[in-house]
């Protein structure tokens, strides 16, 4: 049994096969899938992909590459959006939001207040925080220690360093594991991956995007999770099973939900 804690199955690129692959995927064991939310435009779109497929569920937010695509008000409109639907069991999380440093010129003030508000809205709201966090460790770990977000969250597709981890298990964070250390060349993060505590994990894909050194060049998809698990479990030195039960407990966990129900 599998959680994807992190894909975008409701972007077009799935249209033509979204059906299948969710069949797929329940022949699989991967049981839900987190649908995540990057610009408000998409919001619609996703949340009804959300309600109309049992395994899938909705985090909503503004991501901070698409500066340029969200408008003042979005924030406001996030937060119409929770006066309406939050408690609704479909709506997990809020995400994915943070900061990245890795994009040309980034405009930290900004993304700094983005992060903010959001992390405002994950307190106000009690929902978990979704995290995309690139080069930006430091300032993401500081802004959480002001805040400290009760419900906690995931950092997606973690790639920091030991120390950052710790910090983020420090806060109440799980870390997202995807298809990134299964590529051989992935030298530092598949060093740290082996010391992360068992309980401190849960594992995503990223669909259609971080393609694992299984299937490169195409377009990735939740029904590699179970062979992205099994490469992970070879890392941590321990049986897929074992991942597969850990990661799933922790998501569980995180979004408060029922694992005998899955
Ligand atoms: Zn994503």
């Amino acid at each position: 049994m599998l959680i994807d804690t992190h894909n975008h199955l409701d972007f077009p690129s799935f249209d033509d096969d979204r059906e299948a692959l969710l069949q797929h995927c329940q022949s699989l064991g991967v049981q839900r899938q987190v649908l995540i939310g990057v610009e408000e435009s998409l919001w619609s779109r996703l949340w009804s992909t959300a309600l109309a497929h049992e395994p899938l569920y909705a985090a909503l937010a503004l991501h901070p590459c698409y500066l340029d695509v969200h408008r003042e008000d979005d924030i406001e409109k996030l937060r119409a959006w929770l006066d309406q639907w939050a408690g609704h069991p479909k709506l997990c999380a809020l995400g994915e939001f943070g900061l990245d440093y890795y994009i040309d010129q980034p405009d930290k003030p900004r993304q700094q207040a983005l992060f903010e508000s959001h992390l405002e809205l994950a307190i106000e709201y009690e929902l978990p925080s979704l995290l995309h966090v690139r080069k930006a460790h430091a300032d993401v770990i500081a802004t959480l220690k002001r805040y400290k977000p009760p419900k906690g969250g995931i950092v997606h597709a973690f790639a920091g360093s030991y120390e950052e981890a710790r910090e983020y298990l420090k806060l109440g964070f799980k870390l997202g594991l995807g298809g990134a250390p299964t590529w051989p060349q992935a030298n530092r993060l598949r060093k740290v991956v082996p010391r992360l505590p068992l309980d401190g994990i849960v594992l995503e894909t990223d669909a259609p995007d971080i393609a694992p050194a299984m299937y490169p060049g195409i377009r990735n998809s939740p029904v590699h999770l179970p062979d992205i698990c099994a490469a992970l479990a070879e890392l941590l030195n321990i049986t897929s099973q074992e991942l597969a039960q850990a990661s799933t407990a922790n998501a569980c966990d995180l979004f408060g939900w029922d694992i005998q129900a899955l």
